[in-house]
């Protein structure tokens, strides 16, 4: 299986509009992060993690074809709202795009999308939403996904194993419960925003330490915002075996 990082900023991307900062305008391609999203493909399975924002770049920068399902971690609008742009699956397929979600999220996708979920509508996207919990794992397309409940502040959200690899984003705590579902993972993407604390995502500091706890033999961090440095300069910050994520980066497991 392959995990690619579809996007790995926070909800406002980096460079930010209007923004000079030294992550804004770095040249390195590995400071331009677009919203947070991943692609799991096991030869012609394709899984998408997130639909915010930058959906449809991201479909097109990965030459995306067609897209078994996406998983939804949680409802904010930078993992979400770009679910409009699942109408050219639909088209090609004729069918409606399923998407896994907490009950909480699915109501909340269905008030956002009103239009997609009332009267039909000639051209508008047709999504099937199906109901997960963090505690029973799905098999999709023979992927076997386990749901991990995790909190992003006080809102409970989910992550996901496949397998070796755990993706977690917009994490600020794990409980104790679900760490068990992470134990013995290899590969580790996590979040964090940057070095300063905040109230609902976890900083760097914070991040570190939960990957030193969860001992995966590689780690990798997204959801990053501008405010976390350049790509190059915390290259050097991290200790062995954790580093920044960046977009289009791919982990073979
Ligand atoms: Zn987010
Ligand atoms: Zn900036
Ligand atoms: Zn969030």
């Amino acid at each position: 299986m392959k995990l690619t990082l579809l996007g790995t900023g926070t909800s406002q991307g980096v460079p930010v509009i209007g923004c000079d900062c030294e992550a804004c305008i770095s040249a390195d391609p590995r400071d331009n992060r677009l919203r947070s999203s991943a692609l799991l493909s096991d030869g012609n399975t394709n899984i998408i993690i997130d639909a915010g924002p930058d959906f449809r770049q991201q479909m097109l920068r990965a030459r995306i074809r067609h897209v078994n399902g996406i998983l939804l971690t949680h409802e904010h609008n930078d993992h979400v709202i770009g679910l409009d742009d699942v109408r050219p699956f639909n088209f090609r397929t004729g069918h409606p795009m399923t998407v896994y979600a907490l009950p909480r999220v699915a109501e909340q996708v269905r008030r956002r999308f009103e239009y997609i979920f009332g009267e039909p509508t000639p051209g508008a996207p047709r999504i099937e939403l199906v109901p997960l919990d963090k505690d029973t794992p799905i098999n999709m397309d023979g992927i076997k996904i386990q749901p991990i409940g995790i909190m992003h502040g006080r809102l409970p959200i989910l992550g996901f194993r496949f397998g070796n690899l755990t993706y977690l984003t917009d994490v600020k705590t794990v409980p104790e419960s679900e760490k068990s579902k992470i134990a013995g993972t290899k590969y580790l993407i996590t979040s964090a925003l940057h070095q300063r604390e905040h109230p609902v995502h976890m900083n760097l500091e914070e991040a570190l330490a939960f990957i030193a706890e969860m001992a995966p033999t590689r780690a990798w961090i997204t959801h990053i915002s501008h405010q976390m440095g350049l790509a190059r300069e915390m290259e050097t910050q991290l200790p062995p075996g954790v580093s920044l994520a960046y977009d289009g980066l791919e982990i073979e497991f």
